[in-house]
């Protein structure tokens, strides 16, 4: 008979568990982490409580999840608001989807830009935003890309000069690789990036995705009108990923 593993039990004894931390580099500390290895990401409410319990224990300060963390009833019916506190993504209305982030700068020191709070404020901002269409944010802080910026509506790649905007990819049907616009300089010409693009496509009235706009009426021509072109400093794509190699 095979024998089924519990997901707790395949994370090993956490208390015996010896984290080597790496030596400071560059000023920067290498904090300790340990993922988790989930089958096919889905875990029961009870081995989550258990593995919260032990990684309390063990000292573990924060989570950083890399995708979404949905919680599923056996029954269609959803309690009224089983969560105070917290409110529901919505995946199906046409709006601004929360940024999808890579382990940015508190988990990750290969960053080149700090792009943590540079999330948090755009979701703040922007996420839930009514559209046409659904539009997704994608922020790297380094063009290693962890957080795939490059197949998002709007990507953000941070570099040693700035922030990278990339405009117009998307996955699924048709994947679609984001154009490379521009580079912004700092985290408020980002966010300002952002806010034009967004009143483009809100008063555009246009139902397409960011991609198919852009290809539809021209990438000179969309930058010019949406505000967009005059944010931005010349960036050459291929330039910054040499430059950027360690
Ligand atoms: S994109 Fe760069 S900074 Fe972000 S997690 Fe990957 S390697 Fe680290």
């Amino acid at each position: 008979m095979t024998k089924v593993i519990s997901p707790a039990s395949s994370y090993g004894n956490l208390n015996s568990m010896t984290v080597k931390k790496k030596p400071i580099t560059s000023g920067r500390v290498r904090p300790a982490t340990f993922a988790p290895y989930m089958p096919a990401g889905v875990i029961s409410i009870g081995d989550l409580e258990q593995l919260v319990e032990q990684m309390k224990e063990s000292g573990a300060e924060k989570v950083k999840f890399g995708g979404e963390m949905i919680f599923v009833w056996k029954g269609h019916e959803r309690p009224h608001d089983p969560a105070p506190g917290y409110q529901s993504n919505n995946f199906k209305a046409p709006l601004v989807r929360p940024v999808r982030l890579c382990s940015a700068e508190v988990f990750c020191q290969r960053f080149k830009q700090p792009v943590l709070e540079l999330a948090r404020t755009i979701d703040e901002r922007f996420r839930g935003t009514p559209l046409p269409v659904k539009l997704h944010i994608g922020i790297a802080g380094c063009p290693r890309s962890c957080s795939e910026p490059a197949v998002k509506d709007i990507g953000i790649i941070g570099h040693n000069q700035g922030y990278e905007i990339l405009l117009g990819g998307s996955a699924g049907l048709g994947p679609v690789l984001a154009q490379s616009v521009g580079l912004a300089k700092d985290q408020k010409t980002v966010l300002a990036v952002i806010e034009k693009i967004i009143a483009y496509m809100q008063y555009g009235g246009k139902k397409m995705r960011l991609g198919r706009l852009i290809a539809r009426i021209g990438k000179e021509r969309f930058l010019e009108e949406s505000g967009v072109a005059a944010l931005l400093q010349p960036w050459d794509a291929s330039t910054g990923e040499r430059s950027e190699q360690e």
